[in-house]
């Protein structure tokens, strides 16, 4: 009775372990990079580079300028994104002291001004990105015809209603890094998982403009 309770324990254990782990293959991979960025044919996409790979351009124009307000969660986010991607991603110093409105590329963390569609503030408004407090917008023109993201996003975590997790705030850069549209493992079942990191991995591993033939899929996760 003793050994048949610890191998049905054992059994759970593993099967609960597996299923934490487990993560979409190389094709699966490619699908979320086209939902997410490449197809380019939903928020906040607007249709040009459409069917092209779209993120910063970290190796010619830099990392990624951040206005940190030496916020804890962003900072943590930001260390799990470098950890996870293996290189410096963000540039966390240069425009510290720059007023917001002085600065041309990179991200501003807020925190406290998360909202939903429509500027509606409920339970739900735990984190988003947009052009600038007060709105959900993004900037009109943030990225080139050849896929390059260059703009400033403000990078809104928590609101009087919802305290973002790591998590939260992770799936936030996410979002400012170039993932568009939510898709499972990242903002639908979790705010990510395994399949997010596949996928943030890969946009930066790829070249900016390169097409869904053209690209070469490491599955770290
Ligand atoms: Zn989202």
């Amino acid at each position: 009775m003793t050994s048949k309770l610890y191998f049905l324990g054992v059994c759970f254990l593993l099967f609960a372990c597996e299923s934490n782990e487990r993560a979409v293959n190389e094709e699966g991979i490619i699908n979320n990079m086209n939902i997410t960025n490449l197809y380019g044919d939903t928020f906040p996409w607007n249709g040009i580079a459409a069917r092209h790979l779209k993120r910063w351009d970290v190796e010619t124009e830099g990392l990624i300028p951040v206005k940190t307000n030496n916020n804890a969660l962003a900072i943590q986010a930001m260390d799990k994104i470098e950890e996870v991607m293996g290189v410096a991603m963000f540039d966390r110093t240069s425009i510290a002291d720059v007023p917001n409105d002085e600065i041309t590329r990179g991200l501003i963390i807020s925190e406290g001004t998360a909202m939903g569609p429509g500027g509606v503030v409920d339970k739900n408004s735990c984190g988003m990105v947009s052009k600038n407090i007060g709105t959900t917008s993004y900037p009109t023109s943030f990225y080139s015809e050849n896929g390059t993201i260059n703009t400033v996003l403000y990078v809104h975590l928590s609101s009087s209603k919802c305290t973002a997790s790591l998590e939260v705030a992770i799936h936030e850069f996410g979002h400012a890094l170039g993932a568009g549209a939510h898709f499972n493992g990242f903002g639908h079942g979790d705010a990510i998982n395994n399949d997010f990191w596949n996928v943030l991995y890969n946009l930066y591993k790829n070249d900016i403009g390169a097409r869904e033939n053209q690209l070469t899929i490491d599955k770290i996760k």
